[in-house]
């Protein structure tokens, strides 16, 4: 282990034997930590090239359990987003691609930080049951197009271990190591292509459009040489995508954009991603058309019909999707109004976010619970002009010593001035890989 950590030190590549040792070492805990912590901090220095980003990603996928999804007829194409602040999309997406008859077998996770994860959105419906085995999942996905559960207790190992150790050694942030953990999760998953979603911004992971082109062009590369399609997606998250931040009032935000009222930007966001899936999916021939299937399939309420086909068979109670009052409900609410006059040139995720957990909507640490009716619903986003004394955000939460935290990151998040700020899409580029 000495002289492998010592050839990435100097800036050599390692060769396969060489990473499945490493890899293998440390998740049969025959190689310590601290040996695996230096070799991490020379590989975050010195990167890895493409070819060993692809051997660790192989190696990595294959240290637990692999999902068989064949017996599912169509091409699996599964989305993933590297997360950002009120992201809701699988809610919708899940349901309208599976309505355009691409199948959906997801995979998904629970939520650390700022907002709770898919999972914890979703058993915000009473009684929507994320545990099945994988023959249930498969049935599921088989029978009704979709299934969403839990990630196997044993799916990629060796990534669980790593993180774990990247995130208290400063190495998270590295190109080759993002994009090895999330595809070789994505990979083991069964997904025949993948649709990535990278948020870029100050409440995401990459903070510049440079950083994050690298990444997709990593994860492409991947894609390439493990033969499977990869698309990615980059994303604004310099503000929360739609105005709805905490679980129960996402799902209502994702029902609303599922019955043809969402928010633009978030519109926006399902009909790029939900296209470029049905196009991988061999649904649709181009992507013109493919969106224009999507739109179909919101007006005509088939998406909306496959949401509630999804709901009832995962054990949820589907009447919240005509009686939203059904769903969780905060105690409390106030409201967060503007200090002063003038147009909102910011809104910053991260802020929002923190104060979306701190009214309760997401965990401090693992153990903490979550109250699925607190949140944050933005009544004003960039761009706006805006009175003193005008509503800018509604608050939710169980209790009302919460309040006095959450209003001071929103007024921080917040930032109003003179000038008009310019109008951007959410979309800010697209690698197809073919470009
Ligand atoms: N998400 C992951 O799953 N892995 C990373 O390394 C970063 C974000």
């Amino acid at each position: 282990m000495v002289d492998l950590i010592q050839k990435k030190r100097e800036g050599q590549a390692l060769n396969k034997s060489e990473l499945a040792e490493i890899i293998n070492g440390f998740v049969d805990g025959s190689i310590p930590d601290y040996q695996v912590s230096a070799f991490l901090m020379a590989a975050y220095f010195n990167g890895f090239d493409s070819k060993e980003t692809a051997i660790l990603t192989d190696l990595m996928m294959h240290s637990g359990d692999l999902i068989d999804l064949s017996p599912v007829q169509g091409i699996k194409v599964d989305k993933h987003s590297t997360g950002g602040v009120g992201d809701k999309t699988t809610l919708v997406l899940a349901p309208l691609v599976a309505a355009a008859g691409v199948p959906v077998a997801k995979m998904s996770g629970r939520g650390l930080g700022h907002t709770g994860g898919t999972l914890d959105k979703l058993e915000s419906i009473a009684g929507f049951s994320i545990e099945m085995t994988i023959p249930e999942f498969i049935n599921r996905v088989q029978k009704n197009g979709i299934a969403v559960c839990g990630q196997t207790a044993n799916l990629v190992p060796a990534d669980k271990k790593l993180y774990a150790l990247r995130d208290v050694t400063a190495t998270v942030n590295n190109s080759s190591l993002i994009a090895s953990s999330i595809m070789s999760k994505k990979l083991a998953c069964g997904a025949d292509a993948i649709v990535i979603d990278i948020k870029v911004g100050n409440g995401a992971f990459m903070k510049t459009v440079e950083d994050a082109v690298k990444l997709g062009h990593t994860m492409i590369d991947i894609g390439v040489q493990m033969g499977r399609k990869v698309i990615t997606v980059l994303t604004d998250m310099e503000q929360p995508l739609g105005n709805a931040i905490g679980n129960a009032l996402e799902v209502q935000e994702a029902i609303d954009t599922l019955k043809g009222h969402g928010p633009e930007d978030f519109v926006e966001l399902c009909l790029e991603l939900g296209g470029r899936m049905l196009v991988l999916g061999k649904v649709a021939k181009n992507h013109d058309e493919a969106v224009k299937t999507l739109k179909n399939l919101i007006s005509s309420g088939k998406a909306l019909e496959k949401f509630r086909t999804f709901v009832e068979s995962q054990g949820g109670d589907s009447s919240i999707i005509d009686d939203p009052d059904r769903l969780p409900q905060a105690r409390l609410s106030q409201n967060f109004i503007s200090p002063k006059e003038g147009y909102i040139t910011h809104l910053n995720a991260m802020d929002v976010g923190l104060a979306s957990m701190k009214l309760g909507a997401g965990r401090d640490t693992k153990e903490s619970s979550i109250d699925y009716g607190a949140g944050i619903l933005l009544k004003k986003k960039v761009g706006t002009y805006v009175k003193k004394g005008d509503i800018l955000a509604l608050m939710y939460a169980e209790n009302k010593e919460a309040f006095q935290n959450a209003k001071d990151l929103l007024h921080s998040a917040y930032e109003i001035s003179d000038q008009k700020p310019t109008k951007k899409s959410i979309i800010l580029k697209t690698i197809t890989g073919n470009d």
